[in-house]
């Protein structure tokens, strides 16, 4: 190694020095990821390098075979690999070693200060895989020089304390160069037989041939270097698809379904895509980048190529690699390729299917997974207008059948279990399972035995106008509208004919009370205990959506909506015989008033004046105690 000039030494910053304090000072159960993390730091480093060479022709020059080589001193216990890849200018190094820049870091390190052994698989997913390193060294040096750069290599070395030293140094190639000085205890990592089960174990699938020399110095490849997505599904194990998973991928947990094949004809192109376990805590981050990992010939194009999946399925992690892109495609290009659109096309119907299986086969895990991104997948009913029948089919809905939110039940479920006599697929949509269940609107539904699906996503409102109609039935709201059960609602239509013309006069005086609130009011037959409700006239907004809507910043004028009374309720039938004695009783406004107050809060909403309220509810309560101690 060539000489080093004078060092200049500088501070970690703060978060970096935290990090590293916990990576050194807590215990870990697998401190053999630090070699995966370099490994595929070189792997990465590689692959940018062949990335930025199909612009800049010069930047391999004669050196154009890519590797790793990993060496190990016994003796000395030092672990060394290098890597020919893109390597880091001094500018660079300060930036990627010294700092940590990435924000899902903050998250990390509040995860670990909890004391609890830190998941090894946390590392690389935050982007802080090179400082693993100091878990098994007590001091480590890095050489590196930039692709295309002339001048003078950079060093950087580091105990991981507090600070670093960093200069110019001389390095004739390009790449990085790591030396590893081994802590005492941790020797072993200076074992080939340890290293080569490692790589095994972890590495197996780079793309790129890792050498380590041999008992008599020569240099043999460990790794198998076809990429694990061009290899054959039967020659694959779990335990690879599942390291690939997580450490390439920075999947969580185990992948729920994986989806291997190879697509030949017109197009040829292999895909591995896996459907994951949990979602990840930024699903809903406007910001959050999806997309598999695009590969042309082998080659590494892209991360997060969203052209390839669409948003409603940005859950998905995997990588596609084409025989048939040409190999300087470009984000932009990317966007009106016809290859990569009959990709997507395939690609999607892939995913769809799988869950269709999922759901078929194993239904307690597609339930699973249905809670983690329900909520995603059915985005695309309403963007996906090509497979909106299909994903009819896996979308599920929480119903008044069950007994718990986590039942949910399929539309075609639904449809099966419908009386022979119903016509419309009955939905309520609000806030929450809880205050949906309670709602006043479900009483005669629950009195005649109708199923009443809860759209309790903030979404399900929107899409329930996407799906119109299922298997030729139609989606009613049982909150807007006129409620007509057809022939379920027989007996109480007659009952309802009479009940109007008794109630002709208290509904109209009702009506002037309320004056502007209410577009109208009228008899129903919707209730069976409660005395009133508020509903949505046939293709108005609902009070729901009226509040989602406006929690989006978006300006709403209130729809008037519609009071429909219980003409079998003793209060209203109270009601109807103080206004036949005097239609000018007082005491009438003062129980409207209170009646159609107590219709919003069972709605989960608050009245325009709730103290307005609550002093009215007190009065009756003084009137009703004063009654209770008077003898
Ligand atoms: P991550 O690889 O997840 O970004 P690391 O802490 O492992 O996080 O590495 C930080 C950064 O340092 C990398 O993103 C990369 O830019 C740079 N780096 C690390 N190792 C190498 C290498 N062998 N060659 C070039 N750059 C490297």
């Amino acid at each position: 190694m060539a000489k080093t000039a004078d060092l200049e030494s500088r501070e970690f910053q703060t978060e970096a020095k935290q990090l590293l304090h916990l990576m050194i000072h807590s215990l870990y159960t697998h401190k053999e990821v630090f070699v995966r993390e370099l490994i595929s730091n070189a792997s990465d480093a590689l692959d940018k390098l062949r990335f930025e060479s199909l612009t800049d022709k010069e930047i391999m020059g004669k050196d154009t075979t890519l590797d790793i080589h990993i060496k190990l001193d016994k003796k000395a216990k030092i672990f060394t690999i290098s890597d020919n890849g893109i390597g880091m200018s001094r500018e660079e190094v300060v930036e990627n070693i010294g700092t940590i820049a990435r924000s899902g870091s903050k998250a990390l390190l509040e995860k670990m200060s909890d004391k609890e052994k830190l998941d090894s698989n946390l590392i690389g997913q935050f982007g802080v895989g090179f400082y693993s390193v100091f878990m098994v060294a007590s001091k480590v040096k890095l050489v590196t020089k930039r692709a295309g750069d002339q001048g003078p290599a950079t060093v950087w070395e580091s105990d991981g304390e507090n600070a670093y030293a960093i200069g110019e140094t001389q390095k004739p190639g390009r790449g990085t160069e790591i030396t590893v000085y081994l802590k005492e205890e941790e020797a072993e990592y200076a074992e080939d037989w340890k290293i080569k089960s490692i790589v095994k174990k972890y590495s197996d699938f780079i793309a790129f041939p890792i050498y380590l020399p041999d008992d008599k110095g020569k240099e043999e490849i460990i790794n198998e270097t076809k990429p694990i997505w061009k290899r054959e599904p039967a020659d694959v194990t779990d335990d690879q698809y599942e390291v690939f998973y997580k450490h390439s991928l920075n999947g969580f947990e185990k992948p729920l379904k994986i989806i291997h094949k190879k697509a030949e004809g017109l197009l040829e192109y292999s895909y591995l895509m896996f459907i994951p376990e949990k979602a990840p805590f930024d699903l809903f981050n406007f910001e959050r980048k999806h997309g598999v990992k695009l590969y042309v010939k082998r080659v590494f194009i892209m991360d997060d190529c969203k052209e390839l999946l669409p948003e409603y399925l940005r859950f998905i992690k995997g990588v596609v690699d084409s025989e048939d892109l040409p190999l300087n495609v470009s984000r932009e290009t990317l966007q009106q390729n016809p290859i990569v659109e009959k990709m997507k096309k395939n690609l999607v119907g892939k995913v769809v299917g799988a869950l269709k299986e999922l759901s078929d086969t194993r239904p307690d895990e597609y339930k699973k997974f249905w809670t983690q991104f329900g909520a995603v997948l059915k985005e695309g009913i309403h963007s996906d207008y090509e497979n909106k029948d299909k994903l009819l089919e896996i979308v599920r809905f929480q119903s008044s059948n069950a007994a718990t939110a986590e039942e949910v039940t399929s539309l075609k479920q639904y449809v099966e279990r419908m009386r022979t006599d119903q016509k419309d697929i009955y939905y309520i949509a609000g806030e929450s399972r809880d205050i949906v269940e309670k709602s006043p609107h479900l009483e005669v539904f629950r009195d005649k035995g109708i199923e009443v699906l809860y759209l309790v996503d903030p979404i399900d409102e929107f899409i329930v106008h996407d799906i119109y109609n299922f298997d030729g039935k139609q989606l009613k709201s049982v909150t807007q509208g006129d409620l007509d059960l057809g022939e379920l609602g027989k007996e109480e239509k007659e009952e309802k004919e009479k009940a109007e013309s008794s109630y002709k006069k208290l509904t109209e005086r009702i009506k002037n009370i309320l004056g502007d609130e209410v577009k109208e009011v009228r008899v129903t037959t919707r209730l069976k205990d409660s005395p009133c409700c508020l509903v949505a006239e046939d293709g108005g907004m609902s009070a729901h959506m009226e509040k989602i809507m406006k929690s989006m910043g978006q300006t709403v004028n209130p729809t008037k909506r519609i009071m429909e009374i219980n003409a079998e309720h003793s209060i209203l039938r109270n009601m109807n015989r103080l206004y036949e004695k005097d239609p000018k009783d007082t005491q009438l406004e003062e129980w409207v008033k209170l009646l159609y107050d107590q219709a919003i809060v069972s709605e989960g909403q608050v009245p325009k004046d709730p103290l307005a309220y609550a002093q009215r509810v007190n009065e009756l309560l003084v009137r009703i105690s004063s009654a209770c101690v008077k003898d």
